[in-house]
C-alpha cells in the first residue's frame, strides 16, 4: 500500500541535505502536494532545481521559528529543519536551539491545527558520548549540557520531549527518527562533516585531517536507504523513536582510506587534536527499525561514495 498516494504533504526543511531527497521521494510516492518550507540557512535551493519543475511542488522561504503560513489541508508534516553539522551550529548557536524548540512547536501547532501527522527528525547526537555500544532506542544518553555540542544535542532532546507532549496532550499523531550519520549527493562541501571533508579534501588532492588518533568510529548511512527509513516511518503507526542508521562501524582512518581508493587520489593522514565532545563511537542498534519497519540499509560504503563523489566532483 501506497501511504503518500494523493496526499498533502509539507517538509520543513525542505531545502537541505535530507530533506530535498526526501521531497524527491515523496513525489515519487504520487503525493498530491508536497511544500518545502525552508529559511536556507544551511539550505540550497540548487537542491530543489528538478523538482520546481513538477507543478506539485511548492517552496516557502520561511523561518519555521514564525507561525507556518500553510493554507488548505495538510496531511503529513516532516520536520527536518535545524543546523545539523557541527560547523553550521557553531556557527548559529541560538539559531540551532530556537529552531529546535520554537521552530518544532510551530510544526507541531500547524499539525495540531491541519491533524496531520508529524514526523520529527531526531538524532544520534541525542547520546552524546555514548556508554553503551552500539546504542539502542532504551539508551537515554550521557550528554553534557554545557559543552558545545549541546546547543544541538539539548535542541534535539528537548524537540523528543516537546513532540512526545503533544502526542499525549493533544492527540497529535507523531514519529520520532534517531538519524544516525548520513552522506549523499547535496551535502555542502564546507559543512565540516567526515564525508565532504574527506572527499574534498581528496578531489582536491590535498591530505586526509584525522582529528584524534583515527581509532574513534563511525557508521555511515546512505541518503536513499536513510529516506526509504523515514518514509517506513511516517507510515507506520510507531510513536516511540526509532534508530535509522548503517551499522556498518569504520574508523576514521579506514573510512579516509576508502575515500582515497574511491576517488584514486589525495595525499597523507594528517593528525589534529580531538575537538572537545566529538564522541568516541557510534553504531546504531537498528533492531526495532527491522523489526517494526521492516527496514535495513541496502547501499553499501563503496556504492555510496561512488554515487557521493560524482556529486561532489561537479561542485569542487
Ligand atoms: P541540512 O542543513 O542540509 O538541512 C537542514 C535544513 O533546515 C536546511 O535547508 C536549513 O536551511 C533548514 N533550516 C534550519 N533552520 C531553519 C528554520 N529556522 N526555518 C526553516 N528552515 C530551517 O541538514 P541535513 O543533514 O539535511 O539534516 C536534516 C535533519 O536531519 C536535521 O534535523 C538534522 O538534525 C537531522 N540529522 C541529520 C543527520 C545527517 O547525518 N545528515 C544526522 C542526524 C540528524
Amino acid at each position: 500500500m501506497n501511504t503518500y498516494r494523493g496526499k498533502r504533504i509539507v517538509v520543513l526543511g525542505g531545502a537541505g541535505f535530507v530533506g530535498s531527497h526526501l521531497c524527491d521521494r515523496l513525489l515519487a510516492a504520487d503525493a498530491e502536494s508536497v511544500t518545502a518550507v525552508d529559511n536556507l540557512c544551511t539550505g540550497d535551493v540548487r537542491n530543489l532545481t528538478i523538482l520546481q519543475r513538477d507543478a506539485r511542488f511548492d517552496f516557502l522561504q520561511h523561518d519555521i521559528c514564525q507561525p507556518i503560513p500553510i493554507r488548505g489541508p495538510v496531511d503529513f508534516v516532516f520536520n527536518l529543519a535545524s543546523p545539523a553539522s557541527p560547523v553550521d551550529y557553531a556557527a548559529l548557536w541560538l539559531e540551532t536551539m530556537r529552531t529546535g524548540s520554537e521552530g518544532t512547536l510551530r510544526g507541531l501547532e500547524l499539525a495540531e491545527q491541519k491533524k496531520a501527522i508529524f514526523l520529527q527528525a531526531s538524532t544520534s547526537e541525542i547520546y552524546g558520548d555514548p556508554l553503551v555500544h552500539p546504542q539502542p532506542e532504551s539508551y537515554s544518553g550521557n550528554v553534557d549540557p554545557t559543552r558545545p555540542r549541546s546547543v544541538y544535542d539539548e535542541a534535539k532532546r528537548y524537540g523528543e520531549a516537546l513532540v512526545s507532549g503533544f502526542r499525549r496532550s493533544r492527540g497529535v499523531s507523531t514519529r520520532i527518527v534517531r538519524i544516525f550519520n548520513t552522506y549523499g549527493p547535496r551535502m555542502r562541501l564546507d559543512d565540516g562533516r567526515v564525508v565532504p571533508a574527506f572527499v574534498g579534501q581528496a578531489l582536491r588532492g590535498e591530505d586526509f585531517t584525522i582529528f584524534g588518533d583515527g581509532k574513534q568510529t563511525r557508521s555511515f548511512c546512505y541518503v536513499d536507504d536513510m529516506v526509504e527509513g523515514i518514509v517506513k516511518l511516517g507510515a507506520s503507526d510507531v510513536s516511540d523513536p526509532v534508530n535509522l542508521g548503517n551499522p556498518d562501524e569504520r574508523t576514521m582512518v579506514e573510512f579516509a582510506e576508502a575515500v582515497k581508493a574511491a576517488v584514486g587520489g589525495g595525499g597523507q593522514l594528517v593528525f589534529k587534536p580531538l575537538p572537545e565532545g566529538d564522541p568516541k563511537q557510534r553504531r546504531p542498534d537498528i533492531t526495532k527499525a527491522k523489526t517494526l519497519l521492516g527496514w535495513e540499509p541496502k547501499v553499501t560504503l563503496a556504492e555510496g561514495l561512488a554515487k557521493t563523489i560524482a556529486f561532489f566532483r561537479t561542485r569542487v
